[in-house]
C-alpha cells in the first residue's frame, strides 16, 4: 500500500435537507422572538449536535405535551404529529408552531384523502418512528403498518378490493420497492400514492452514496443513531458494494481500527447533519495521513421551504412594532 493510493471522496448531496433547515431555523427564530424557553415536542430533527446546540440557546425538548407548562410556546418537530397531538395542544391552550416538513404533511394529506375514500392503507415504515406515529394518527382505522418485505405475508386485507400504499419519507428506496412488489403480488388492485413519498433528499443522498460506495474500502456516514435516513445510508452503502460502512455521530466515534489497510474512504451524512460534523471527520482523516477530500456531486439541490405561517406572522408583527 502506498500513500498516493489513499483517497477520500465526499458524496453530494449530503447533510441538511430543506425540511431540516426549515425546522432548525424555526426553533432559532422562535427563541429570538418569544425568548427562552421555547418548548419543542420530541427532537426537532434527529441529530444530537443540533439538539444540544438549541438546548444551549434555551430550547427545552420534551417527549409529550403534558411536560409543557400551560400557555407556553411549543414547536412540533419536522417529523410531524397526529391530529390527537394538535387537539391536546389546543386543550392545554399552548401556542403551537408546526415545523412538520411539508413533504411529511403531503403524506398526511394523502392518508386523510384515502381514508375519506374508505380505502385500506398499507403504510410502509418503521414502528415507533415519530413520523409513522403521526401519519398513522391521521387515519388509524384504515392503516396497516408493514416494516419489511416479509411482513406482507401477514397483512390481512381483502385481496379482491383496492388497497393503497404510502410510505415513511426516509426509507431505503430499493427495500421499499421490494415491499411494493410483494404487495402487488398479494393485492392485484394495489394503488400507488400520487407521487413519491420517499422524499427527494432521502433519494438523492442514497443515490449519491451508491456512486461512491462501490469504489470505497470504507464508507463513513455521519448521522445520529435515531436518524432513519442516516441508518439507511449505511445499509445502502453496503448493498452498493462498500467493503465496510459505519455510522458515527461525529469524528470522536471513529474507531482507528476501521482504517487498518484502508486506502479508499467515502464520506456522506444524513439529512439532519450540519456540515461542521463532516468537516470534523475530514480533519480527523487528514490527521491520519489521508489527502484532502474530493467531492463527487450527482445533483444540485435548490429546494427551500417557507417558515411556518404562524411564525412568519409573529416575525412580521415584531418587525412592525
Ligand atoms: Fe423533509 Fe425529507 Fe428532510 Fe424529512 S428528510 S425533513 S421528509 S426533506
Amino acid at each position: 500500500m502506498t500513500e498516493s493510493a489513499k483517497h477520500v471522496v465526499v458524496a453530494a448531496p449530503r447533510g441538511y435537507c430543506a425540511g431540516v433547515d426549515r425546522a432548525v431555523i424555526t426553533v432559532e427564530k422562535a427563541l429570538d422572538i418569544y425568548g427562552a424557553p421555547v418548548y419543542v415536542r420530541k427532537q426537532i430533527v434527529h441529530n444530537k449536535h443540533v439538539v444540544e446546540t438549541l438546548e444551549q440557546r434555551g430550547a427545552i425538548f420534551v417527549e409529550e405535551l403534558d411536560e409543557v407548562p400551560a400557555g407556553a410556546t411549543v414547536v412540533f418537530s419536522a417529523h410531524g404529529v397526529s391530529p390527537a397531538v394538535h387537539e391536546q395542544a389546543a386543550e392545554r391552550q399552548l401556542k403551537t408552531i408546526d415545523a412538520t416538513c411539508p413533504l411529511v404533511t403531503k403524506v398526511h394529506h394523502e392518508a386523510k384523502r384515502f381514508a375519506k375514500d374508505e380505502l385500506p392503507i398499507v403504510l410502509i415504515g418503521h414502528a415507533g418512528h415519530e413520523e409513522v406515529e403521526g401519519t398513522m394518527g391521521e387515519a388509524p382505522d384504515h392503516m396497516t403498518l408493514v416494516q419489511h418485505p416479509d411482513d406482507v405475508d401477514q397483512v390481512e386485507l381483502p385481496t379482491d378490493k383496492p388497497v393503497v400504499w404510502l410510505s415513511q419519507t426516509t426509507l431505503s428506496v430499493d427495500e421499499t420497492m421490494e415491499t411494493v412488489d410483494r404487495l402487488k403480488e398479494k393485492f392485484p388492485l394495489l394503488q400507488a400514492p400520487p407521487s413519491d413519498d420517499i422524499c427527494y433528499a432521502t433519494q438523492n443522498r442514497q443515490q449519491a452514496v451508491k456512486e461512491i460506495a462501490a469504489n470505497s474500502d470504507l464508507v463513513i456516514v455521519v448521522g445520529s443513531s435515531n436518524s432513519s435516513n442516516s441508518v439507511r445510508l449505511v445499509e445502502v452503502a453496503l448493498e452498493a458494494g462498500a467493503k465496510a460502512a459505519y455510522r458515527v455521530d461525529n469524528a470522536s466515534e471513529i474507531d482507528e481500527a476501521w482504517l487498518d489497510g484502508v486506502d479508499r474512504i467515502g464520506i456522506t451524512s444524513g439529512a439532519s447533519v450540519p456540515e461542521v460534523l463532516v468537516d470534523g471527520v475530514l480533519e480527523y482523516l487528514e490527521g491520519k495521513g489521508y489527502p484532502k477530500a474530493v467531492e463527487e456531486r450527482i445533483i444540485e439541490e435548490s429546494l427551500t421551504f417557507a417558515l411556518p405561517p404562524e411564525l412568519r406572522k409573529d416575525m412580521k408583527q415584531r418587525e412592525q412594532a
